[in-house]
């Protein structure tokens, strides 16, 4: 039974598509972000697995009229894992690439957005907040990434590999950033929990275990962009 909430949620759900067809993302993106919201606090079960996929697909409509790609991917992966016949899907395909990831306009570039993803988010998880502190130390640890890059593909031939070979290839290649941490946050000679990631043994075509129907490295195994939560 639906809780108060979640009549509360359904009313402002009404209201973030008003303002979409409006063409006022602005004012639906709080609305349908707190929509989304309103069915974890309606007590979200398989029953509503639907609704919650169009509320999650109508806010990564929203996020991309705002510019925001890397955030609807977000949306539109959880939404066509909730529905994987649903428009989510056809859209999710259409604009990630291989990685789950906002697709760029040549796949060498969607290459470098995994590895760099890869490698700033391992960075960030050893700062306070997950952000960078000041403009230097960001680039600071780009230039340390980009001349990383170049190592490796000095040191691999990744040119014609598969998607899974290459996430391996970029998840095995540790880079010590010791000039730009604090001593005692350094992560440097340890093992990192990136080793353990959901699609490390699955097979290049291997369909992702939570029934999607995609390939685990596009779907639950898909590459968080570095502040992703
Ligand atoms: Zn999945």
């Amino acid at each position: 039974m639906r809780n108060k909430e979640g009549y509360r949620a359904e009313y402002i759900y009404g209201a973030g598509r008003r303002a979409l067809a409006r063409h006022d993302p602005v004012r639906a993106l709080p609305l349908l972000r707190a929509a989304v919201d309103g069915i974890a606090m309606d007590g979200a079960h398989p029953g509503r697995h639907q609704e919650l996929a169009d509320r999650l697909y109508w806010l990564a409509i929203t996020l991309i009229k705002l510019g925001k790609s890397g955030l609807a991917i977000k949306a539109l992966a959880s939404s066509q894992k909730l529905a994987p016949r649903g428009h989510a899907r056809a859209l999710y395909c259409r604009v990630s690439n291989e990685y789950g990831m906002p697709r760029s306009s040549c796949p060498e570039h969607d290459d470098y957005k995994a590895f760099f993803a890869i490698q700033a988010r391992r960075y960030l998880a050893n700062t306070p907040g997950r952000r960078f502190s000041n403009q230097t130390e960001m680039e600071a640890v780009l230039a340390v990434i980009a001349d990383a890059w170049l190592r490796l593909h000095k040191s691999a031939d990744l040119g014609d590999r598969s998607c899974g070979y290459k996430l391996h290839a970029f998840r095995a290649f540790r880079i010590d950033f010791p000039a730009l941490l604090p001593s005692s946050l350094s992560s440097a000679g340890t093992v990192m929990p990136g080793d353990f990631w959901p699609g490390a043994s699955a097979s290049e075509h291997e369909r992702c275990s939570c029934g999607s129907g995609l390939p685990v490295h596009r779907c639950c195994g898909r590459v968080p962009l570095p502040w992703e939560r």
